[in-house]
């Protein structure tokens, strides 16, 4: 038996319904908060990733999934959206050309991860980004929304929105000096991976996952304490807007984000619900990411939900599911399955959801039982004899209730019933 690639899922048509109300939930609150839908492609130059999320971060160095194409050119899946967002408005000068720019994108993204409860090597996000505009109000803007759509989809109890400041170019390497100091004299207390990247990338240290690791960083500056008077201004005013929008929030020094592009604001929506995976959905405030990828200097937030673990969230508020066909057309012989098969087209067009039988050799009974098993609201069931006499028979599946009705006006009660 072939199986799908470790990591890799089949979404089955039961869960189809969950992603969809998702989905759908979370276009119709964006398109009200005025953003426009950008599709970008899977694959991008393996550049795209390397200069944006950055060259000593987890997913660069050990989680993208890259390969050569036929003609040697490098290539990667995406890892998330964020960059390939950017890649397309610098290529194709969206500043130039649209009014306002806020996008929302939704697809798959793949990271080569040990695949565990919410988190599988291809996932599927739904991506928000905005740009051009550096207010505290629209940052407190975008998180707001981050929560409401939270709320829309019934599920803000199960999660706790948790925000930081990760300074500016001013502030931020003063810090970063004060936690390599600091985690220096602990050097022999934290993780291999941690004593590496101290050097290169000493906020990473922050959210590494290690027991040990985290012991140490307890003590650690917080960079929320070291920002310079016009990060504290900015980030104090943004919070000040979340307190008028009355969105709740904690905030969490140890934010900090496995991506090098961000700067200011950062968030996540934690929840303890779903394993070892807390983050929902994660973004913050990028304003050098468009101009070092080679575009102008246009400062940009956004944040992704990961639709997997919404999905998780929701399962626990409430069971979604398609709806059961209408009406199943139970048919015994060629004769009546001739006559009802246009009727059931007739019916499926005006909107009411039907199955036939296509085996009309097979038993009264093993086609009721079909009835049953799909959940129809009614069978039409039609022999020879009916159609000689141009009726059939209705049942209401439910209350075993059972009619006759003209063949030539089931089009007709099936409308009025369902009205
Ligand atoms: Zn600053
Ligand atoms: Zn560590």
């Amino acid at each position: 038996m072939i199986k799908a690639v470790r990591g890799f899922k089949d979404i089955l048509p039961e869960e189809i319904p969950y992603y969809r109300f998702i989905e759908e939930k979370i276009k119709g609150i964006l398109e009200n908060f005025g953003f426009r839908e950008i599709r970008i492609p899977v694959l991008e130059h393996i550049e795209v990733f390397e200069r944006s999320i950055g060259n000593t971060t987890d997913i660069v160095e050990k989680e993208m999934y890259t390969l050569k194409d036929k003609g040697g050119e490098i290539l990667a899946l995406r890892p998330e959206a964020t960059a390939g967002i950017v890649r397309s408005l610098i290529e194709n000068a969206l500043h130039l050309k649209c009014p306002v720019l806020k996008f929302y994108f939704s697809g798959p993204m793949f990271r080569y991860e040990r695949p565990q409860a919410g988190r599988l090597r291809q996932f599927h996000q739904f991506n928000v980004e905005v740009f051009g505009i550096k207010e505290a109000s629209l940052d407190a803007e975008v998180v707001a929304l981050l929560y409401i759509i939270f709320q829309e989809l019934g599920i803000e109890k199960h999660i706790n929105l948790e925000i930081n400041h990760l300074g500016c170019k001013e502030c931020r390497p003063i810090y970063k000096s004060l936690l390599i100091n600091f985690l220096s004299s602990k050097k022999e207390k934290l993780c291999k991976d941690c004593k590496r990247r101290m050097e290169r990338n000493p906020l990473r240290v922050l959210d590494c996952k290690n027991p040990e690791c985290k012991e140490v960083t307890l003590q650690a500056p917080k960079i929320c304490e070291h920002l310079c008077t016009e990060c504290r201004r900015y980030f104090g005013e943004t919070l000040d807007y979340l307190n008028i929008l009355g969105i709740p929030y904690t905030i969490n020094p140890m934010i900090v984000r496995g991506l090098d592009y961000y700067t200011g604001i950062v968030f996540e929506a934690i929840s303890t619900e779903i394993g070892a995976q807390s983050a929902v959905a994660a973004g913050g405030r990028y304003d050098n990411l468009v101009e070092d990828m080679g575009g102008p200097p246009i400062p940009g937030i956004g944040f992704a939900i990961g639709e997997e673990r919404a999905v998780m969230l929701l399962k626990k508020e409430k069971k979604v599911k398609e709806e059961d066909p209408r009406v199943f057309f139970a048919v015994l012989g060629e004769e009546a399955k001739r006559t009802m098969i246009p009727i059931v087209f007739k019916l499926r067009l005006k909107g009411i959801k039907c199955e036939m039988e296509h085996d009309c050799r097979k038993s009264l009974k093993s086609q009721m039982r079909k009835a049953d098993k799909i959940k129809a609201k009614y069978a039409v069931i039609t022999g020879e004899e009916e159609v000689k006499e141009g009726f059939t028979i209705v049942r209401n599946m439910e209350s075993k209730e059972q009619f006759k009705v003209k063949i030539e006006e089931l089009v007709r009660f099936f409308e009025e019933v369902e009205r």
